[in-house]
């Protein structure tokens, strides 16, 4: 069985703690390789070539940086095929959504080859006789970043992108679940021209991590992943000192207006609420269609669309629309969650219980589910599933569809679908959540824009990727400097050399 590796100091390295974690083939259920995790010794390590390299990569010009950015970019679409064949294997969703991911990153990439226009800093001539006031933003020295099992490509890049682009080195703590990528892009990097040591690649659990949080010479952490892991990372960073931002869960809902295109509404719910199988931050897992009219009719048209859902594995080609999850403990919770929402009174419109699909009868394949007639104190309602499972509240009003999204718990992303221009405008103003779509079922933002949710999605004060990234990558120095050989007696300027 294959053993992965650490990426140290520009070198595959085998781990040293004795402790692996299985990584497993979702469609077949078997496990093909094993990732080391690492020790608090073996993360001292990474830390220890990181500060070393750093000084000189942070001395290193901005637009030489870019360039190597550049050539990542030009090697990430030269590997996307393998990168996302990869990426598939370990994850199990589909070669199309794989790409996808990738290139998602590969964005955030592009985006901060613009580093040089983005660390400029601020100058002000003549803020007192003979004094110039400038800012400028430094690296933060060593960083680090643990990252889900969601997007194994796109979450390192939205953190390792920005982070190298200042002038930080950076160690990236991938999900122990589907570690490959993470070392493709770390090599990759390299191949690139990035030096040694800038971006390492540890692989680990929680004693990786909690070595990360307590290791004095990190200075940041970005994390990605549940709330309630977030939540101790954001906790344990801050105590520790360190600048934190942490990403968690999600509940996203889609609010259907009775004036909405319903085939379009049906067929967004059908990509945002099943597509890579319910597992993205951003998925829709609960429509709110408003009156019952409007949801007997959406539900009629969603019912023939989820039967036609192919699911299998990204072997089978482009016809599948999604793949297993990602391990038989995810696909025992969305089951347990199923059997809860049927226990609590939901009725259950599809019910992919019992599917199975033939030669991989150990894959962790979880058929398309819908439930109607769900209530804000179902299980079903309150948690994340991380499934294909989608949940159907019924609201009396556009009001009471509104207070159904601002009051769960969660805050990622939202959507409201409609040809009401007034209404669309009052939701994108009213609702307390971080990302809105309208008409836009999954209302990701672009790399030059920020991404990032509200309430308990998010632990910290700046999103990822766009303008924040480099705020939270960077500090600033403001500088105050005054010359008097540039003064004339009686404080006035001397012009001489412009006469
Ligand atoms: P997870 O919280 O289980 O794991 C995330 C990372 O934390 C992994 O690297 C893991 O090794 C590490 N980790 C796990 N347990 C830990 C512990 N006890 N102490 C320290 N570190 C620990 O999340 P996941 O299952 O990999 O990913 C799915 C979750 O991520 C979902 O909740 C999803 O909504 C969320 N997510 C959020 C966003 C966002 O931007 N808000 C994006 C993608 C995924």
């Amino acid at each position: 069985m294959q053993e992965l590796t650490h990426y140290l100091d520009g070198a595959h390295v085998k781990g040293t703690s004795g402790r692996f974690a299985n990584v497993m083939n979702p469609a077949t259920g078997e496990i093909q390789a094993k990732a080391p995790l690492a020790s608090a010794e073996e993360v001292a390590k990474a830390v220890e070539i990181a500060a070393a390299a750093q000084p000189a990569w942070a001395a290193t010009n901005p637009q030489r940086r870019a360039r190597v950015l550049m050539k990542f970019v030009d090697l990430l679409n030269r590997d996307m095929d393998k990168l996302a064949e990869a990426l598939s294997r370990e994850h199990g969703k589909t070669l199309p959504d794989a790409a996808g991911d990738v290139q998602r990153g590969l964005e955030v990439v592009e985006y901060c080859i613009g580093a040089p226009q983005m660390l400029k800093g601020e100058f002000t001539d003549s803020a007192g006789p003979g004094i110039d006031m400038y800012s400028m933003r430094q690296p933060l020295g060593v960083t680090a970043g643990i990252t889900p099992f969601n997007f194994p490509a796109m979450i390192p890049m939205w953190m390792f992108a920005p982070a190298i682009a200042c002038g930080n080195a950076f160690i990236l703590k991938p999900s122990e679940r589907d570690p490959s990528v993470p070392l493709m892009l770390a090599e990759l990097a390299e191949e690139a021209g990035l030096p040694k040591g800038i971006l390492q690649v540890v692989n680990g659990d929680k004693e990786a991590v909690d070595a990360l949080l307590q290791h004095p010479v990190v200075q940041s952490i970005g994390f990605v992943g549940s709330t309630p892991i977030a939540e101790y990372i954001y906790a344990q960073g801050c105590a520790a000192g360190k600048r934190v931002q942490c990403f968690g869960g999600a509940k996203n809902h889609m609010i259907v207006m009775p004036d909405a295109d319903m085939d379009q509404a049906a067929d967004a719910l059908i990509g945002a609420g099943y597509g890579a199988a319910g597992e993205r931050c951003m998925a829709i897992s609960v429509a709110v269609p408003v009156g019952d009219e409007t949801a007997d009719r959406l539900i009629e048209k969603l019912v023939p669309r989820i039967e036609k859902l192919k699911v299998g594995p990204y072997t089978s080609g482009k016809d599948v629309d999604y793949g297993p999850v990602v391990t038989s403990a995810a696909k025992e919770n969305i089951l347990r969650l199923v059997q809860s929402g049927v226990d609590q009174g939901a009725e259950l419109v599809v019910d992919g219980r019992d599917f199975s699909l033939q030669g991989y009868e150990d894959g962790f394949f979880v058929g398309p589910h819908l439930f109607d007639k769900v209530t804000p104190d179902m299980d079903i309602y309150k948690q994340e599933i991380f499934g294909p499972v989608l949940s159907t509240v019924r609201a009396g009003s556009y009001e009471e569809a509104l207070g159904l999204a601002m009051d769960h718990e969660y805050g990622n992303g939202t959507a409201i679908f409609t040809r009401d221009g007034d209404t669309a405008r009052d939701f994108a103003s009213r609702v307390n959540v971080g990302m809105v779509g309208i008409n836009v079922p999954i209302p990701v933002p672009l790399a030059y824009h920020t991404f990032g949710g509200w309430k308990k999605s998010v632990f910290g004060d700046l999103n990822q990727h766009g303008p924040d990234a480099f705020k939270f990558y960077t500090r600033t120095k403001t500088i105050t400097s005054r010359w008097p050989s540039g003064l004339k007696e009686g404080g006035e300027f001397h012009f001489k050399a412009m006469d």
